[in-house]
């Protein structure tokens, strides 16, 4: 028997897992899909909110204040990049000027570091292709951006490095009550754990009615898109830039990436609770985005955008997140309605998860635990003489498989191999990048594909883009005689 199951391998399932191996614990995370980070949190916007947003006394308030200043130490452990390149929102009217001052006094309540309310000539003094209309700028030195799903993959690798086991393609479609715990199943195998957490982002709320008939809490997607302009746009901001927040969130954002992209978005569109995988992108939707970027930002390159696509944000008809064990379940612990700031959130919400599972099992501390992941090697970031070095030692990094991010045979076969190592294209292009320049994967894809099938001595035919049923090749065109 496990001591914990987590149920979903997004940001907060494998940063829990991570977490708890701290403690001498057994520990099994389980995801439907083929890969972590399968969820929301492999499409959305990638900030670490500095946490002025919302209210002092909401778990989001609370929890992103405090996750905000774990990001600095967790990824340098994990070797994740994370830059604190700081926020502006942006007063696009003058009444929106007593709004910055709200927003920073909600901040300092929370003990957001350093925030300054910046006049017009000062906001474009950092940021010239700001709208010279606005009329000031709340700035947030301490928000920062990663890469989300580059951290949850560190996360699972780290908490499987530590002991933890993983499971994919494992869809829990039965929970049962049993006499010291829960016993899970995915229809053909059973897994039975003293204590279960819920962490299934917009399914969590059909998660939990597999066991009990009256759920306190309901999620339907509220779907956001997005531009991604390519590295050719990199400077043209360097900060993050916000709208003055509505009712209906954040508003619509440009946001430098840490590979130097530049993100146009997102959107907020409510979607039927039955829409859970609509993850398309709209006409009518981005051209919504393009009008609302405009506002902030003038001479906006959009003929740089290599690709459009979509985020499902998991809401849960209130305003605040759902992190608490249930209320009718003892040994149950939901982690639902993880909207924003769950990114920015989840280190916060890892520890205190923890802090419930200590209380709960009584765990001794993992004396073992070693919390550093093995770098990876970025060809791309070496010197000339590294490079040649590294040559020297291994010559499958002197093979540049794709051409658009410079990344080499060497560190997709590393990337296959890990703990927690990628299986599809898309599953390698968020490791490693190969497909996320601007060809989108046209030239490098095939060979990404032979990679695979060559490491994981598996047919072509086998390797998948993302999915179930993903399968890029179907057959030969021609037999050998
Ligand atoms: C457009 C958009 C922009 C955002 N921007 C930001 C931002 O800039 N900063 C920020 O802090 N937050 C942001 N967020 C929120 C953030 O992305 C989420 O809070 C976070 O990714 C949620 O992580 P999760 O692990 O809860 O969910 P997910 O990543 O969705 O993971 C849930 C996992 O559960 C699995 N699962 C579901 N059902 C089952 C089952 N029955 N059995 C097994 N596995 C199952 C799924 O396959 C999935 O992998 C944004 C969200 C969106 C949509």
């Amino acid at each position: 028997m496990y001591d914990v199951a987590i149920i979903g391998a997004g940001i907060m399932g494998t940063s829990i897992a991570r977490n708890l191996m701290r403690y001498n614990l057994k520990v099994i995370f389980a995801d439907r899909e083929n890969d972590v980070s399968s969820g929301t949190t492999k499409a959305n916007s990638g900030i670490v909110h500095a946490g002025y947003g919302a209210d002092a006394d909401t778990l989001q308030g609370k929890f992103n204040a405090r996750g905000n200043a774990l990001y600095g130490d967790l990824c340098k452990e994990l070797s994740v990049p994370f830059k604190r390149i700081g926020s502006l929102v942006l007063a696009l009217r003058p009444e929106e000027v007593q709004t910055l001052g709200e927003l920073k006094q909600n901040g300092e309540k929370l003990g957001v570091p350093g925030m300054k309310i910046l006049n017009r000539e000062e906001v474009l003094k950092l940021e010239p292709n700001v709208n010279p209309d606005i009329h000031g700028a709340l700035y947030a030195p301490s928000a920062g951006i990663v890469e989300p799903w580059e951290l949850a993959v560190a996360c699972a690798e780290n908490a499987i490095d530590n002991g933890a086991e993983m499971l994919l393609n494992y869809k829990v479609s039965q929970i049962k009550k049993i006499e010291n715990g829960f016993e899970l199943s995915n229809g053909s195998r059973t897994i039975s754990a003293k204590l279960v957490i819920n962490c299934a982002g917009v399914y969590a709320d059909e998660v939990y009615r597999l066991i009990t008939d009256t759920p306190e809490f309901k999620i339907h997607p509220r779907r956001g898109q997005y531009f991604l302009l390519d590295k050719t746009a990199h400077g043209f901001v360097n900060h993050i830039l916000f709208p003055c927040p509505s009712k209906l969130g954040k508003g619509v954002l440009i946001v430098p990436t840490v590979d130097h992209n530049i993100l146009l978005g997102p959107d907020s569109e409510d979607l039927d609770v039955n829409c859970k995988e609509s993850t398309e992108t709209t006409l009518k939707r981005l051209n919504f985005v393009r009008e609302e970027v405009m506002k902030l930002c003038r001479n906006i390159p959009f003929r740089e955008n290599i690709t459009t696509f979509a985020g499902l944000r998991a809401e849960p008809f209130g305003e605040d997140f759902i992190v608490s064990e249930s209320p009718q379940i003892s040994g149950f612990f939901n982690v639902a309605g993880m909207k924003s700031p769950g990114l920015s959130s989840a280190p916060a919400i890892a520890e205190h998860v923890s802090a419930w599972v200590q209380d709960k099992l009584k765990p001794e501390p993992n004396a073992k635990f070693d919390p550093i992941r093995r770098p990876r090697i970025k060809f791309v970031e070496l010197s000339s003489e590294e490079r040649q070095a590294l040559i020297r030692k291994d010559p499958r990094f002197g093979r540049v498989i794709c051409r658009c991010e410079t990344i080499t045979e060497g560190e997709i076969v590393d990337a296959i191999h890990r703990n927690a190592g990628g299986r599809s294209l898309n599953a390698i292009k968020r490791r490693v990048r190969p497909g996320a320049g601007r060809c989108q994967g046209g030239f490098c894809g095939p060979r990404v594909l032979e990679l695979l099938a060559r490491e994981l001595s598996c047919s072509p035919t086998d390797i998948l883009q993302e999915g179930e049923g993903s399968n890029i090749l179907i057959g030969k065109t021609k037999e050998e005689a």
